[in-house]
Protein backbone atom coordinates (compact mmCIF):
# COMPACT_ATOMS: atom_id res chain seq x y z
CA UNK A 1 0.00 0.00 0.00
CA UNK A 2 0.93 3.67 -0.18
CA UNK A 3 0.95 5.24 2.46
CA UNK A 4 1.33 8.94 3.53
CA UNK A 5 2.70 9.19 7.15
CA UNK A 6 3.07 12.87 9.05
CA UNK A 7 4.69 12.88 12.36
CA UNK A 8 8.16 10.54 12.35
CA UNK A 9 9.40 11.74 15.46
CA UNK A 10 10.34 8.64 18.41
CA UNK A 11 6.89 6.64 18.09
CA UNK A 12 6.20 7.74 14.27
CA UNK A 13 9.86 6.60 12.97
CA UNK A 14 10.19 3.00 13.86
CA UNK A 15 6.23 3.10 13.12
CA UNK A 16 7.29 3.65 9.41
CA UNK A 17 10.13 1.78 9.46
CA UNK A 18 7.87 -1.68 10.33
CA UNK A 19 5.28 -0.64 7.44
CA UNK A 20 8.75 -0.61 5.33
CA UNK A 21 9.86 -3.57 5.84
CA UNK A 22 6.89 -4.90 5.61
CA UNK A 23 6.96 -3.94 1.20
CA UNK A 24 4.44 -0.87 1.64
CA UNK A 25 6.05 2.44 0.45
CA UNK A 26 6.05 5.91 2.79
CA UNK A 27 5.88 9.00 1.94
CA UNK A 28 6.83 10.69 5.24
CA UNK A 29 6.59 14.28 6.39
CA UNK A 30 7.96 15.73 9.65
CA UNK A 31 8.37 18.83 11.10
CA UNK A 32 11.81 18.63 11.73
CA UNK A 33 14.14 17.36 8.83
CA UNK A 34 16.32 15.35 11.09
CA UNK A 35 13.41 12.66 11.98
CA UNK A 36 12.46 12.68 7.82
CA UNK A 37 16.11 11.89 6.68
CA UNK A 38 15.57 8.80 9.36
CA UNK A 39 13.12 7.29 7.38
CA UNK A 40 14.41 7.63 4.45
CA UNK A 41 17.56 5.94 4.84
CA UNK A 42 15.42 3.18 5.45
CA UNK A 43 13.79 3.21 2.11
CA UNK A 44 11.07 6.16 3.22
CA UNK A 45 10.58 9.29 0.14
CA UNK A 46 10.55 12.62 2.01
CA UNK A 47 7.66 14.84 1.39
CA UNK A 48 7.84 18.79 1.10
CA UNK A 49 4.74 19.22 3.28
CA UNK A 50 2.28 17.19 5.07
CA UNK A 51 -0.30 17.16 2.22
CA UNK A 52 2.53 16.06 -0.33
CA UNK A 53 2.90 13.07 1.81
CA UNK A 54 -0.94 12.01 1.49
CA UNK A 55 -0.91 12.55 -2.36
CA UNK A 56 -1.91 9.52 -4.25
CA UNK A 57 -1.83 7.57 -0.73
CA UNK A 58 -4.14 5.10 0.43
CA UNK A 59 -3.56 5.67 3.60
CA UNK A 60 -3.19 8.84 5.83
CA UNK A 61 -1.15 7.70 9.07
CA UNK A 62 -0.36 10.79 11.90
CA UNK A 63 1.34 10.56 14.55
CA UNK A 64 1.28 14.00 16.31
CA UNK A 65 2.39 15.58 19.87
CA UNK A 66 -1.05 16.29 20.71
CA UNK A 67 -4.96 17.39 19.48
CA UNK A 68 -4.17 21.22 18.16
CA UNK A 69 -1.92 19.55 15.83
CA UNK A 70 -3.87 16.94 14.98
CA UNK A 71 -6.69 19.62 14.63
CA UNK A 72 -4.28 21.73 12.65
CA UNK A 73 -3.10 19.16 9.81
CA UNK A 74 -6.28 17.63 9.38
CA UNK A 75 -9.03 20.47 9.34
CA UNK A 76 -9.47 23.36 6.69
CA UNK A 77 -8.89 23.53 3.23
CA UNK A 78 -4.96 22.59 3.28
CA UNK A 79 -6.12 20.11 5.94
CA UNK A 80 -5.22 16.23 5.09
CA UNK A 81 -9.11 15.66 5.11
CA UNK A 82 -9.43 17.81 2.15
CA UNK A 83 -6.23 17.27 0.42
CA UNK A 84 -6.55 13.00 0.23
CA UNK A 85 -8.19 11.32 -1.49
CA UNK A 86 -11.84 10.65 -1.05
CA UNK A 87 -10.98 6.42 -0.84
CA UNK A 88 -7.81 7.30 1.33
CA UNK A 89 -7.96 5.67 4.77
CA UNK A 90 -6.83 8.38 7.91
CA UNK A 91 -5.52 7.29 10.56
CA UNK A 92 -4.29 9.09 13.69
CA UNK A 93 -2.31 7.36 16.16
CA UNK A 94 -1.41 10.55 18.16
CA UNK A 95 -2.69 10.35 21.79
CA UNK A 96 -5.05 13.34 22.18
CA UNK A 97 -8.37 14.50 24.01
CA UNK A 98 -11.52 12.58 23.01
CA UNK A 99 -13.19 15.12 21.95
CA UNK A 100 -10.92 16.88 19.35
CA UNK A 101 -10.50 12.89 18.16
CA UNK A 102 -14.23 13.05 17.35
CA UNK A 103 -14.43 16.64 15.75
CA UNK A 104 -11.77 15.44 13.34
CA UNK A 105 -13.58 12.43 12.19
CA UNK A 106 -17.04 14.11 12.13
CA UNK A 107 -15.48 16.20 9.61
CA UNK A 108 -13.80 13.21 7.78
CA UNK A 109 -16.95 11.77 7.24
CA UNK A 110 -18.72 14.53 5.77
CA UNK A 111 -15.81 14.67 3.68
CA UNK A 112 -16.67 11.14 2.14
CA UNK A 113 -13.45 9.87 4.26
CA UNK A 114 -12.89 6.90 6.48
CA UNK A 115 -11.18 7.72 9.77
CA UNK A 116 -9.84 5.80 12.72
CA UNK A 117 -8.47 7.12 16.12
CA UNK A 118 -6.24 4.56 17.02
CA UNK A 119 -3.58 5.45 19.75
CA UNK A 120 -1.18 3.08 21.52
CA UNK A 121 0.23 1.75 24.21
CA UNK A 122 3.52 -0.24 24.50
CA UNK A 123 6.17 2.94 23.84
CA UNK A 124 9.45 3.39 21.73
CA UNK A 125 10.37 -0.61 22.34
CA UNK A 126 7.17 -1.11 21.05
CA UNK A 127 6.99 0.80 18.33
CA UNK A 128 10.64 -0.50 17.28
CA UNK A 129 9.95 -4.06 17.74
CA UNK A 130 6.09 -4.01 16.29
CA UNK A 131 4.26 -4.94 19.50
CA UNK A 132 2.08 -1.93 19.82
CA UNK A 133 -1.16 -2.65 21.36
CA UNK A 134 -3.97 -0.28 18.99
CA UNK A 135 -6.84 0.67 20.69
CA UNK A 136 -8.77 1.59 17.58
CA UNK A 137 -12.21 4.00 17.53
CA UNK A 138 -14.16 3.78 13.73
CA UNK A 139 -16.73 2.13 11.93
CA UNK A 140 -15.72 -1.44 11.54
CA UNK A 141 -15.53 -1.19 7.92
CA UNK A 142 -12.59 1.38 8.42
CA UNK A 143 -11.35 -0.83 11.13
CA UNK A 144 -11.15 -3.76 8.85
CA UNK A 145 -9.12 -1.65 6.71
CA UNK A 146 -7.01 -0.70 8.65
CA UNK A 147 -6.38 -3.94 10.68
CA UNK A 148 -3.78 -5.41 8.52
CA UNK A 149 -1.48 -2.08 9.22
CA UNK A 150 -2.11 -2.26 12.91
CA UNK A 151 -0.78 -6.04 12.60
CA UNK A 152 2.15 -4.90 11.22
CA UNK A 153 3.25 -2.08 13.76
CA UNK A 154 1.80 -3.61 16.64
CA UNK A 155 0.62 -7.22 18.41
CA UNK A 156 -2.88 -6.58 20.21
CA UNK A 157 -5.31 -4.06 18.09
CA UNK A 158 -8.60 -3.88 19.55
CA UNK A 159 -11.58 -2.32 18.14
CA UNK A 160 -13.22 0.00 20.73
CA UNK A 161 -16.31 0.95 18.99
CA UNK A 162 -17.32 4.24 17.01
CA UNK A 163 -14.99 7.36 16.91
CA UNK A 164 -13.01 8.55 20.05
CA UNK A 165 -13.73 5.57 21.72
CA UNK A 166 -9.79 4.77 20.67
CA UNK A 167 -8.86 7.69 23.15
CA UNK A 168 -11.26 6.91 25.72
CA UNK A 169 -9.65 3.44 26.54
CA UNK A 170 -5.95 5.45 26.33
CA UNK A 171 -7.09 7.93 28.91
CA UNK A 172 -9.02 5.55 31.06
CA UNK A 173 -6.24 3.13 30.91
CA UNK A 174 -3.72 5.60 31.92
CA UNK A 175 -5.81 7.49 34.46
CA UNK A 176 -5.75 3.36 36.23
CA UNK A 177 -1.90 3.21 35.60
CA UNK A 178 -0.96 6.70 37.02
CA UNK A 179 -3.40 6.04 40.24
CA UNK A 180 -1.68 2.46 40.70
CA UNK A 181 1.63 3.92 40.61
CA UNK A 182 0.85 6.74 43.42
CA UNK A 183 -0.96 4.08 45.74
CA UNK A 184 2.13 1.89 45.25
CA UNK A 185 4.43 4.91 46.14
CA UNK A 186 2.35 5.28 49.12
CA UNK A 187 2.53 1.78 50.00
CA UNK A 188 6.03 0.81 49.51
CA UNK A 189 6.95 4.36 51.28
CA UNK A 190 4.37 3.06 54.41
CA UNK A 191 6.23 -0.49 54.79
CA UNK A 192 9.96 0.83 54.27
CA UNK A 193 9.33 3.68 57.30
CA UNK A 194 7.45 0.88 59.76
CA UNK A 195 10.22 -1.41 59.37
CA UNK A 196 9.33 -4.01 55.94
CA UNK A 197 11.80 -3.73 53.26
CA UNK A 198 10.91 -3.48 50.16
CA UNK A 199 11.32 -7.41 49.08
CA UNK A 200 9.41 -8.80 51.45
CA UNK A 201 6.30 -6.73 50.70
CA UNK A 202 6.74 -7.70 47.27
CA UNK A 203 6.65 -10.92 47.80
CA UNK A 204 3.33 -10.77 50.02
CA UNK A 205 1.34 -8.56 48.04
CA UNK A 206 2.78 -9.98 44.78
CA UNK A 207 0.74 -12.74 45.68
CA UNK A 208 -2.35 -11.03 47.39
CA UNK A 209 -4.77 -8.74 46.92
CA UNK A 210 -2.90 -5.47 45.91
CA UNK A 211 -1.11 -7.22 43.34
CA UNK A 212 -1.30 -5.05 40.53
CA UNK A 213 0.01 -4.76 36.92
CA UNK A 214 2.19 -1.66 37.43
CA UNK A 215 3.47 -3.34 41.18
CA UNK A 216 4.56 -6.82 38.46
CA UNK A 217 6.45 -4.59 35.43
CA UNK A 218 7.03 -1.01 37.06
CA UNK A 219 7.73 -1.24 40.56
CA UNK A 220 8.95 2.33 42.17
CA UNK A 221 11.50 0.58 44.01
CA UNK A 222 14.77 -1.23 42.92
CA UNK A 223 15.81 -4.69 43.11
CA UNK A 224 12.25 -7.00 42.95
CA UNK A 225 11.15 -6.21 39.74
CA UNK A 226 13.69 -6.45 36.82
CA UNK A 227 12.23 -4.63 34.60
CA UNK A 228 11.56 -1.19 36.92
CA UNK A 229 12.96 1.65 36.24
CA UNK A 230 13.82 2.36 39.81
CA UNK A 231 16.55 -0.16 39.01
CA UNK A 232 18.23 2.57 36.64
CA UNK A 233 18.17 5.89 38.45
CA UNK A 234 14.32 6.21 37.17
CA UNK A 235 15.33 6.74 33.35
CA UNK A 236 12.09 6.20 31.71
CA UNK A 237 11.00 3.87 30.59
CA UNK A 238 7.63 5.87 30.33
CA UNK A 239 8.08 9.38 31.45
CA UNK A 240 6.41 11.68 34.19
CA UNK A 241 5.67 14.55 32.00
CA UNK A 242 3.70 11.79 29.41
CA UNK A 243 1.67 10.58 32.32
CA UNK A 244 1.22 14.04 33.39
CA UNK A 245 -0.56 14.79 29.84
CA UNK A 246 -2.67 11.40 29.60
CA UNK A 247 -3.77 12.24 33.33
CA UNK A 248 -4.75 15.94 32.45
CA UNK A 249 -6.44 14.23 28.82
CA UNK A 250 -8.73 12.36 31.23
CA UNK A 251 -9.35 14.91 33.74
CA UNK A 252 -10.68 17.14 30.59
CA UNK A 253 -12.50 14.02 29.33
CA UNK A 254 -14.04 13.97 32.70
CA UNK A 255 -15.20 17.65 32.87
CA UNK A 256 -16.82 17.22 29.63
CA UNK A 257 -18.34 14.24 30.28
CA UNK A 258 -19.82 15.72 34.11
CA UNK A 259 -17.93 12.62 35.81
CA UNK A 260 -16.51 12.25 38.56
CA UNK A 261 -12.93 11.33 39.29
CA UNK A 262 -11.73 12.40 42.32
CA UNK A 263 -8.42 9.42 42.44
CA UNK A 264 -7.55 10.82 38.84
CA UNK A 265 -7.76 14.16 39.56
CA UNK A 266 -5.58 13.71 42.52
CA UNK A 267 -2.50 12.10 40.37
CA UNK A 268 -2.94 14.51 37.76
CA UNK A 269 -2.10 17.37 40.42
CA UNK A 270 0.64 15.22 42.39
CA UNK A 271 2.24 14.26 38.82
CA UNK A 272 1.79 18.08 37.88
CA UNK A 273 3.64 18.99 40.95
CA UNK A 274 6.24 16.34 40.54
CA UNK A 275 6.73 17.86 36.89
CA UNK A 276 6.92 21.33 37.91
CA UNK A 277 9.86 20.82 40.62
CA UNK A 278 11.53 19.64 37.36
CA UNK A 279 11.36 15.98 37.26
CA UNK A 280 9.36 16.08 34.04
CA UNK A 281 11.85 13.61 32.08
CA UNK A 282 12.06 10.79 34.84
CA UNK A 283 10.21 7.58 34.77
CA UNK A 284 6.51 8.45 36.01
CA UNK A 285 7.27 5.46 38.96
CA UNK A 286 9.95 8.17 40.24
CA UNK A 287 6.83 9.61 41.55
CA UNK A 288 7.51 7.67 44.40
CA UNK A 289 10.83 10.06 45.68
CA UNK A 290 8.33 13.06 46.17
CA UNK A 291 5.54 10.81 48.44
CA UNK A 292 8.62 10.10 50.24
CA UNK A 293 9.86 13.22 51.00
CA UNK A 294 12.85 12.70 48.80
CA UNK A 295 12.34 14.58 45.46
P1 LIG B 1 7.75 13.14 19.19
O1 LIG B 1 7.78 14.55 19.65
O2 LIG B 1 9.00 12.35 19.19
O3 LIG B 1 7.14 13.07 17.70
C1 LIG B 1 6.13 13.93 17.22
C2 LIG B 1 6.59 14.44 15.89
O4 LIG B 1 5.55 15.23 15.31
C3 LIG B 1 7.83 15.34 15.98
O5 LIG B 1 8.87 14.78 15.20
C4 LIG B 1 7.35 16.70 15.46
O6 LIG B 1 8.34 17.38 14.71
C5 LIG B 1 6.20 16.27 14.58
N1 LIG B 1 5.23 17.33 14.31
C6 LIG B 1 4.64 18.19 15.18
N2 LIG B 1 3.75 18.98 14.54
C7 LIG B 1 3.81 18.63 13.23
C8 LIG B 1 3.15 19.08 12.06
N3 LIG B 1 2.27 20.08 12.11
N4 LIG B 1 3.46 18.50 10.88
C9 LIG B 1 4.36 17.49 10.82
N5 LIG B 1 5.03 17.01 11.89
C10 LIG B 1 4.74 17.58 13.09
O7 LIG B 1 6.61 12.41 20.07
P2 LIG B 1 6.35 10.84 20.20
O8 LIG B 1 7.01 10.33 21.44
O9 LIG B 1 6.62 10.20 18.89
O10 LIG B 1 4.77 10.86 20.50
C11 LIG B 1 3.81 11.00 19.47
C12 LIG B 1 2.44 10.66 20.05
O11 LIG B 1 2.46 9.33 20.56
C13 LIG B 1 2.03 11.56 21.21
O12 LIG B 1 0.65 11.85 21.09
C14 LIG B 1 2.31 10.71 22.43
O13 LIG B 1 1.48 11.04 23.53
C15 LIG B 1 1.99 9.33 21.90
N6 LIG B 1 2.65 8.23 22.61
C16 LIG B 1 3.97 8.30 22.92
C17 LIG B 1 4.57 7.24 23.60
C18 LIG B 1 6.04 7.27 23.94
O14 LIG B 1 6.47 6.46 24.75
N7 LIG B 1 6.82 8.16 23.34
C19 LIG B 1 3.80 6.12 23.98
C20 LIG B 1 2.47 6.06 23.61
C21 LIG B 1 1.89 7.13 22.93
Amino acid sequence: MKIGFVGVGNMGGPMARNLLKAGHTVAAFDLSKASVDAVVADGATAAASAVAAVDGADVVVTMLPAGEHVASVYLGDDGLIARSGTGALLIDCSTIDVETARTVAAAAGEAGREMLDAPVSGGVGGAEGGTLTFMVGGSEEAFSRGKPLFDVMGKTVVHAGPSGNGQVAKCCNNMLLGISMVALGEAFTLAERLGLDAQTLFDISSKSSGMNWAMMNHLPVAGPVPTSAANRDFKPGFATDMMLKDLRLAQKAAIAGGVSTPLGAEAAALYAMFSNAGNGGLDYSAIIKMIAGKG
